[in-house]
């Protein structure tokens, strides 16, 4: 798509921009974006700071020895079921113009111990699939009841996070009943459900193999998280014609058209706060810039830990609970390129999620975390240029591969000081010892893939801290255990007068969360549900 004005412009080349807009946006993920094109649908002129040298959060590509990739986004699910609220509200903030590819019929392929499981798309094809793999009674019975809990589990969550979008007053009298059915699931744990229905070890592992979508494990995690991703991709992948930075391209023209910019290389530093009301906020080389709103997507316990003052975080009576909230797993992942197409190679579209250590993620995932030296208790590998129907007309005769597997952030704090690129042979050579390993595992599943890769390159917990400026390298920002779905302040009002927060963490991970906490953040601000808005020119548009 060609676009007259520039979609974002570099802070250090001073652009133009004003005193004063209606809502500052700290960070462009996809919350912030989404949030933003909702207020500037209101009529709203927005500024959207981001500190990284490219726009779109998770969202974002970047470009090395003429290949590129995404960092954050393999697959996105519900994009063509009819009544999809994800569809619906991607198509009235894109204004159409982002369009989706089909993964096809297999979008998760599962290898537990070398025995492979697919995921396939729709509800019953996907019972039945599992039913072929686990064929008794016994089985089929608990697949059935499996699929009856996601749903009564997701039922449950939805109303309770358009909770978070209502005025205190209405979320009062609400609250009650809708948390009691939420709260009946959100405090167990995704192995609590699993055990409560199968004594079948392998059949659990299993349907508990989509954990790294999520990143804990199923002793650790929450049903809620486990059911909203599980039933999310129960009706296939699909990935962005284009690829993931289409998001910020097909959002932007939105918030261009009235009035407002995206600023890269802009890192705030502190949200200004006067009279107990954030005004506006204080950049990194000491400019102000007043908003009548501030909007934070840059993650809560940034927000709140580093970009109020002293002062100002004394002001927020939930900072104890907060901290107690801790964050995702960190990861690594090694970025592939190949001189041969995707076809020429024989690349799948499914992505792979392989368990070398057999069916108990739990301990497998314990173990490694504490020597990694041990086997990755998970290895995912996707396959973008397969997915991306495009990517040949940028990248003609060349593919792209991602493999991700976990990591734990204390590994790396010896170089926490060091320098992007200039962190010493001794980073590098851990680097190099985890890139074979998980290269290993590529060519155990495509071993015609051997000799073939002209370049890779891993980024590891220090990247993700150095490009996002999640503290702890954290994949996925707060981790998805109990403790967080009961934290009730992870809300888009926070208790400082016009600054809200927006992104994963206050719905959940995914681009889905995501999404979906740009819609109540703007609903919060504007104080009504936008929802309302979106499904009406969803039906005068025919979508
Ligand atoms: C490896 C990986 C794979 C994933 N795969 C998938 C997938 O296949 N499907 C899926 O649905 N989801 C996936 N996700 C999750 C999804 O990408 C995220 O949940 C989502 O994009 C997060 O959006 P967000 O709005 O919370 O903002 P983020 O994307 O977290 O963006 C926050 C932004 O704030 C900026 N920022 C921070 N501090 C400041 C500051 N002081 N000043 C200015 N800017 C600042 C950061 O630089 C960043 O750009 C994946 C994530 C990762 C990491």
């Amino acid at each position: 798509m060609e676009h007259a004005t520039p979609l974002f412009y570099s802070y250090k080349k001073r652009p133009q921009l004003d005193e004063h807009y209606d809502a500052i946006f700290i960070g462009s993920g996809l919350g912030s974006l989404c949030a933003a094109s909702l207020l500037a649908r209101n009529g709203k002129k927005v500024l959207i700071c981001e500190r990284h040298y490219t726009p779109g959060g998770y969202t974002h590509v970047f470009t090395r020895n003429d290949y590129e990739w995404d960092v954050g986004l393999h697959y996105v699910g519900d994009m063509d079921r009819k009544g999809s609220a994800l569809r619906i509200i991607f198509e009235y903030i894109t204004d159409k113009n982002l369009k989706w590819a089909d993964m096809g019929e297999v979008y998760d392929r599962v290898v537990i111990n070398g025995k492979v499981f697919d995921y396939v798309k729709g509800l019953n094809n996907w019972k039945e699939r599992m039913k072929f793999y686990f064929p008794t009674a016994d089985d089929a019975r608990a697949i059935d009841k499996y699929v009856e809990l996601l749903f009564a589990v997701n039922a449950a969550a939805k109303n309770f996070y358009m909770l978070k979008a209502l005025p205190k007053l209405a979320q009062f009298f609400s609250s009650p009943f809708l948390s009691k059915a939420y709260q009946k699931f959100s405090s167990r744990t995704t192995k609590e459900i699993l055990d409560s229905i199968s004594d079948n070890d392998e059949l659990k592992a299993v349907l508990s193999a989509q954990f790294g979508d999520y990143g804990m494990p199923p002793a650790q995690s929450s049903i809620v998280i486990h059911a909203a991703v599980a039933l999310h991709y129960m009706n296939g992948g699909f990935y962005p014609i284009g690829g993931s930075e289409e998001i910020f391209n097909t959002i932007m023209p939105s918030v261009i058209n009235a009035g407002g910019k995206t600023v890269i290389s802009a890192e705030v530093k502190e949200i200004i706060v006067e009279g107990g009301k954030a005004i506006g906020v204080l950049m990194a080389d000491g400019k102000k810039i007043t908003s009548d709103i501030v909007v934070s997507g840059a993650g809560v316990h940034l927000t709140f830990e580093k970009l109020l003052n002293e002062e100002n975080q004394k002001k927020i009576k939930f900072l104890k609970t907060l901290k107690k909230v801790e964050p995702s797993n960190a990861h690594f992942s090694l970025y592939i390129g190949l001189k041969q197409t995707a076809e020429e190679l024989n690349l799948p579209k499914a992505n792979y999620w392989i368990y070398p250590c057999g069916n108990n993620h739990d301990e497998a995932v314990e173990k490694y975390l504490n020597d990694y030296k041990q086997e990755f208790p998970v290895v995912y590998i996707s396959f973008p240029s397969a997915k991306n129907p495009k990517f040949l007309e940028k990248y003609p005769g060349r593919s792209t591969i991602e493999i991700i597997s976990v990591a734990n952030y204390d590994w790396f704090k010896e170089w926490e000081g060091s320098r992007w690129k200039k962190r010493g042979e001794d980073y590098d050579a851990f680097k190099e010892e985890i890139s074979q390993r998980l290269l290993a595992h590529l060519y155990k599943m495509e071993p015609q893939l051997e000799g073939k890769i002209d370049t890779y390159e891993l980024s590891t917990p220090l990247s993700t801290k150095n490009f996002c400026n999640y503290q702890k390298g954290e994949i996925y920002g707060l981790s998805h255990d109990p403790q967080r779905f009961d934290a009730d302040f992870l809300q888009p009002k926070t208790p400082i007068k016009n600054l809200f927060i927006t992104g994963q963490d206050i719905v959940t991970v995914g681009i889905a969360g995501a999404l979906m906490s740009g819609v109540l953040t703007a609903s919060s601000i504007l104080g009504k549900n936008i929802m309302n808005d979106i499904v009406q020119y969803a039906k005068q548009s025919g979508g």
